[in-house]
Order: structure tokens, then sequence, then C-alpha cells
């Protein structure tokens, strides 16, 4: 050992354990190490104190294995007869997410889309705990304090390009209320302003059925009501809507 060289002999670097004094090359110490995978290897003092070398190089190895293995577990997906639909069915639960087939393509084998506990397809990013949702990967803008994704049809599984919106946080608070049961709206219509039309649908055994939309709200509320009769056989009490 030359002079000047701090001795690391016995000391641990990762997965690495120093053996010996090797040689220096260029003023820079080189060391005997044994690996924890149980190969032996030479390397620069200089990257086992700083933490750049942790191994003889299988924890790199491990982690390329580790993403091949996410890699197996890619979502399963099918074409729809129109030819550019997409049917994703998610990893974690039964249920599947629609999109546009010029979507899915160029990311069909980089994620893996989960279903979220709100149930929107979701995936993660890898780092820092990051996800992504579908619906803004197709927007190709992702949610503010101000601008969010709004489902028109209000099916949040539904992320077909045409379902799809950027909206201001008052816009899609004013859909959800009209969604729900309250005294600014009825169950069940809502304003479109996409198209400017009021459109009327109803919930019956977990599905969301389309009642039509219509040039005013009083039709939407006149189609709402007899899908009211047809499913739930009568007609329920709801607010009047204020505007
Ligand atoms: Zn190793």
């Amino acid at each position: 050992m030359g002079y000047g060289i701090i001795d690391i002999t016995g000391e641990r670097f990762g997965r690495l354990v120093v053996d010996s004094f090797a040689y220096t090359k260029n003023n820079r110490a080189y060391w005997n190490c044994t690996c924890d995978c149980g190969t032996h290897c030479v390397k620069m003092g200089k990257y086992l104190r700083n933490g750049d070398t942790k191994s003889c190089g299988c924890l790199n190895i491990d982690r390329v294995k580790e993403m091949g293995l996410s890699n197996i577990k890619r979502n399963k997906y099918e074409i729809l007869d129109d030819g550019k639909t997409v049917k994703v069915y998610f990893n974690n639960t039964d249920n599947y997410f629609l999109c546009d087939l010029e979507d899915w393509q160029p990311i069909a084998d980089m994620f893996t889309w989960f279903e979220s506990e709100h149930g929107y397809a979701r995936t993660s990013l890898g780092y820092d705990n990051k996800f992504m949702f579908f619906h803004s990967y197709v927007l190709n803008e992702f949610p503010t304090r101000y601008r969010v994704c709004d489902h028109i049809n209000r099916n949040k599984l539904d992320n077909r390009k045409n379902n799809l919106r950027m909206t201001t946080i008052q816009e899609n608070n004013i859909n959800q209320k009209t969604y729900k049961n309250n005294k600014s709206g009825h169950v069940g219509v809502y304003f479109q302003s996409s198209n400017g039309k009021w459109v009327a649908h109803i919930g019956y055994k977990k599905r969301i059925i389309d009642c039509g939309s219509y040039e005013t709200y009083e039709e939407a509320v006149e189609a709402r009501k007899r899908a009211e009769l047809e499913y739930f056989g009568y007609i329920k009490e709801t607010g009047m809507h204020s505007a």
C-alpha cells in the first residue's frame, strides 16, 4: 500500500466487503473486494467511498430483472369490432376501461394500469409515489387546482377522447351537483357544454344508462322521469332546477 492511502480493508460498501489493497493506477487506489453474491472484483477506492460502487454489478442486474418482471404483468386488452376502440382489463380488479386505439398503441407496452380506489384508470410512474391517470395521458394535461379532467358521460372508465375534456373546477362541480340529488338541479340531468344540450341518465344496478340529450332542460327532466318509472317503478321526489 502506497504512502497517503487510507486503509479501508474490512470495510463494507453496499454489497461489497474490501479484502485487501490491490494496486494504484494514475494515483488512485484499487481494492480487492468480495461481493455478497460471491463474486471477487477490484474496485476504485474513490467510488467505493462516495457510494457510486455498491456491488460487483449484480445490483444493476437485479434491478433490470425486477423491471423485466413488471413488464410481464401488462394489461390484457382487446380491440373492439369498430377497429378503433380498445377494452383494457385492469390487473387489480375484474373491471376494464375504454380508450381509443390510437391512444393505446404508443404506450401499450410501457405502463400497467390499475383501477384506483375512486374508480379511475391509473398507473405508477415508478418514482416519488407519482401516479398518472389514463385520462391525463389522453388529454396530455395534468390536473391543477383550477382545471380538472371531466368525463362527459360521467363514466370514469370511458377514456375515449370524445368523452374527455379539461374543465374548470367550477363547471365540474356544477356537473357533479346536478348529478346528485340537491336543490340546484335535477338528479340525473346535466348540461353538456360541449354540444349545448341537456343530458339525462339513470343509474341502475351499478350501470349508468343514457336517456338521451335534449334541447331543453324540461325535456331532459321528463326523460329522466320516464326512466325512473321504467327502472324503479316510481318517480323520485327531487329538487327543482333553480336556473
Ligand atoms: Zn455481486
